[in-house]
């Protein structure tokens, strides 16, 4: 049996659509079949920038939903017609943090879409504790945006310590950012938006922000005022840009915390204060990809109906569509591509 896949062949490449044999679920894999697989802003940025590990031809795509087609020796936890969301970072299993369930910090740790084959395809092929089991009311494609669209932005909220009260500084106000709103709301904390999109500020208010504000014509600090008037509890960094890095950082209180998102292909280096960081006793960390126990708390979350996903989708389109679909990304305000079978 043949099953489509869409390959990148490299940067600069149009992806293309191709036909090959469906493997078969080796010891402790699971064959899932494709539901809904979400176009990231990393997939965007894979194709346009390349990233060094990426061997080709590869499967590019991490955000999936679907439903297990067939289990391999040793599985035993999912079955044939298990709806599952795929948990795309494969730690090693055997290092330090692999044990303390870090795998996103696993030296060895592979990603599906970006190691691995992933799911631009109509079937990928996972370990089984990569798999993880949804209700089969959710839809798959607000499913599929589980993983990295709340995953990522969920990792940034708990690296920041997140509590109650608290007021949280998100910059750049794309899905990663959106949904960075609406799990401060689940939290109980204030969420203000800083963004220099007109469009993507108006989705920020559609979700709820205390205040969505352009950095470039407004008042930061007097916006923060009544609620945080020493300054912001907390920074999330969504953008990568050291620019935009440095400048927020200007708007935290003293011992705020600051957390820079893990995005594909950023670079550049922070230039900071020494007596700055000292007297404010500020902590700047960073955030990288999500972890399994993450997954399943946000999945127990939106089957809860806690947190709702449909207003990060923002269009649908069939597998041969993804070159369309990767070109929708360089839009500033596309919210969620998802691919449907
Ligand atoms: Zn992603
Ligand atoms: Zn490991």
């Amino acid at each position: 049996m043949a099953y489509d896949v869409v390959l990148f062949h490299g940067v600069g490449h149009p992806l293309s659509l191709q036909s090959r044999p469906l493997p078969q679920p080796g010891e402790g894999e699971v064959l899932v079949r494709v539901l809904a697989s979400g176009i990231c802003d990393t997939d965007a940025r894979f194709v346009r920038l390349g990233i060094p590990w990426m061997r080709e031809p590869l499967v590019l795509g991490h955000q999936i939903a679907g439903m297990v087609e067939k289990v391999g020796s040793g599985v035993t936890s999912l079955k044939k017609g298990d709806h599952v969301i795929i948990h795309f970072v494969i730690g090693c299993g055997r290092c330090l943090f692999c044990q303390r369930g870090e795998e996103n910090l696993c030296p060895e740790w592979k990603g599906v879409g970006a190691h691995v084959d992933g799911g631009f395809a109509q079937y990928v092929l996972v370990p089984e504790k990569n798999a993880i089991p949804i209700s089969d009311t959710l839809s798959p494609e607000e499913a599929s945006l589980i993983p990295c669209g709340l995953g990522t932005p969920y990792r940034a909220l708990v690296q920041a310590g997140v509590r109650a009260g608290e007021v949280v500084l998100i910059q750049r106000a794309w899905v990663w950012g959106l949904a960075a709103v609406s799990l401060c709301h689940l939290m109980g904390a204030r969420a203000v938006v800083l963004d220099d999109d007109a469009e993507r500020l108006r989705y920020a208010r559609e979700h709820k922000a205390e205040a969505a504000l352009d950095p470039r014509s407004e008042d930061v600090r007097e916006a923060l005022a009544p609620w945080a008037p020493f300054g912001a509890d907390v920074l999330l960094d969504f953008t990568g840009d050291p620019e935009w890095i440095a400048r927020g950082l200007t708007w935290l209180r003293r011992g705020g915390r600051a957390v820079i998102v893990g995005r594909a292909g950023c670079a550049g280096e922070l230039k900071l204060d020494i007596p700055t960081l000292m007297f404010t006793e500020a902590s700047i960390r960073g955030a990288w990809l999500t972890r399994q126990a993450e997954v399943r708390q946000l999945a127990a979350w939106v089957e809860e109906g806690r947190l709702t996903l449909s207003p990060l989708l923002g269009h649908r389109i069939r597998l041969e569509e993804i070159n369309e679909g990767i070109a929708l990304l360089d839009h500033p305000d596309t919210l969620g591509v998802v691919i449907v079978p």
